[in-house]
């Protein structure tokens, strides 16, 4: 047998973080660059993942009182003149659809034509083309509040795109509600960023930090937007998730009216809410290791997969042995469903199989061989610690749904203490420099995580952030409330918020 490499990734995190990240993807098979600039190709793998996010996030926000509809994918380009601080924000990621047909070139090929009266833009997000159809389904207070939710396919047109973490066609889903009240609106802005971290934290294993984003980093046309921070391995910042409160901001511009209880007409107070495919490269970036991808338990299209191991003539015995081991485990429960469970019985080399499921990230595997039958056993791998070990084949059945509940504790707990030893409080501005500085000039990579500091004006830090390549992530919703003196100006601060190189 062919001797395993030492990494089945290479290079390694450590080498070269970037690099790793592409040749993680391709090992695990989740998605591939596609022709398209900037849009990549999602494979069988990669979309089962994103499906069990998808359920897992539908059915939290079905219980918030959410339903399900389904919007046009162009968008008239009047409509996303109305917002001002909007359009500035989209025009310049926007494809633009204008014409209808295709007709033969006189020099030979294709070249468009009918052109369109009004050119339509790719919607970039719906909130004007769904806030124009909420105009119409709005009258009175009666019709609030309006709570749907949209998965939809969006493009943005990007200049640097990387897979999953920012491609210039995504996959999302897009809240849109409208409230009568101001308060109702904000509460419903802080309740889905709440679902987004419970998400984060309980399905992807992931710890994130609420919190508010500043003037600068606000959405386009947004009063104020909420977000949730992860830290990647490299230590940089990703934006996982934002719920904006849209203030009457779009209800102004679109004339969503309701006559109030008192008979007055006031204009309609909205939100909108979205993660997307991103949540994969996070996914990704938080878990996986040298030897490709490690899956949290919870989202991972299979728990375990067994590795049948025989000569010729035992294979009907191995067979008989391991799928009937197969349905004892898919009897079993973990949070609430049924165990995952695949067999892989390729005609394939036992090293190049076992390395094709780990590079995949399956939690779970298990080698079964003749030997391992009569001591009534299984060979075990957790995915997620690098010895394989024995196990009493009665005992792993009965502690699997344990198992795989210690697994995905086990993965909260690493990324937790990641951040933790990688988040620093900084009050001037010597120590901000030399935190964001690269400690290793061959490699850049090599910076500060978070920086936690008191700050007093966002405009006034735009020389030093911009200077260092770092960004204010969010002003922490939680555990901010004793004042300071700003790290930069020295002037009194309410607040702290994150800093950090990111994403
Ligand atoms: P936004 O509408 O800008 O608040 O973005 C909503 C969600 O989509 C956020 O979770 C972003 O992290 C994510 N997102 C924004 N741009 C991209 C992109 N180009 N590719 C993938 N995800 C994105």
């Amino acid at each position: 047998m062919a001797k395993a490499p030492k990494n089945a990734i290479s290079p390694t995190r450590q080498e070269d973080y970037p690099e790793w990240y592409q040749q993680v993807i391709k090992a695990s098979d989740l998605a591939e660059n596609s022709p398209v600039r900037g849009c990549m190709v999602i494979k069988p793998w990669g979309y089962r993942l994103w499906e069990n996010m998808q359920r897992a996030l539908d059915d939290m926000f079905k219980a918030t009182g959410h339903q399900n509809a389904y919007f046009p994918l162009f968008i008239p380009m009047s409509f996303l003149e109305k917002e001002a601080e909007h359009v500035e924000g989209f025009a310049k990621e926007c494809a633009v659809v204008t014409h209808h047909r295709l007709e033969p070139d006189p020099d030979g090929g294709l070249r468009p034509a009918g052109k369109l009266e009004e050119p339509l833009i790719v919607r970039p997000t719906s909130e004007t083309i769904i806030g124009a159809t909420y105009a119409k389904w709005v009258q009175s207070y009666r019709d609030l509040p309006i709570l749907i939710n949209q998965w939809a396919n969006v493009v943005r047109w990007e200049m640097r795109t990387r897979m999953f973490l920012r491609t210039a066609e995504f996959l999302w889903q897009e809240g849109h509600t409208v409230h009568a009240t101001s308060e109702e609106a904000i509460e419903e802005t802080e309740k889905m960023i709440q679902v987004y971290a419970d998400f984060a934290r309980n399905w992807m294993a992931m710890p994130v930090t609420i919190g508010a984003k500043t003037a600068g980093e606000r959405f386009p046309g947004a009063v104020e937007t909420l977000s949730i921070e992860a830290m990647m391995q490299d230590r940089k910042a990703l934006q996982a998730g934002t719920s904006h409160f849209l203030g009457q901001n779009f209800s102004k511009a679109q004339e969503i009216v309701f006559q109030s209880e008192a008979g007055t007409r006031e204009f309609a107070w909205t939100t909108s809410w979205g993660v997307s495919t991103r949540l994969v490269g996070a996914l990704i970036m938080t878990h996986s290791d040298d030897d490709g991808l490690v899956l949290p338990p919870k989202l991972a299209p299979n728990h375990i997969v067994i590795l049948p191991i025989y000569k010729d003539d035992q294979r009907a015995e191995v067979m008989q042995y391991v799928k009937s081991l197969a349905e004892e485990l898919r009897a079993q429960d973990y949070d609430g469903a049924p165990v995952r469970v695949e067999i892989d019985d390729r005609d394939m080399r036992g090293g190049e199989k076992k390395w094709h499921h780990v590079k995949r990230g399956v939690p779970i595997r298990l080698e079964i061989g003749p030997k391992d039958m009569q001591k009534n056993a299984v060979f075990m791998g957790r995915r997620d610690q690098p010895k394989s070990v024995g196990i009493d084949r009665n005992e792993l059945v009965a502690s699997i749904g344990d198992l795989l509940a210690e697994m995905q504790q086990s993965l909260y707990d690493r990324a937790d203490q990641l951040r933790k030893d990688n988040t620093v409080e900084i009050t001037n501005e010597a120590d901000f420099r030399a935190y964001f500085t690269p400690k290793d000039e061959e490699n850049p990579e090599v910076h500060g995580g978070f920086a936690v500091c008191h700050f007093a004006d966002e405009d006034s830090l735009q020389p030093l952030l911009k200077d260092l390549k770092v960004t204010i992530r969010c002003v922490p919703s939680e555990d901010n409330e004793t004042p300071g003196t700003c790290f930069f100006t020295g002037k009194p601060a309410a607040k702290r918020a994150i800093f950090a190189k990111a994403y």
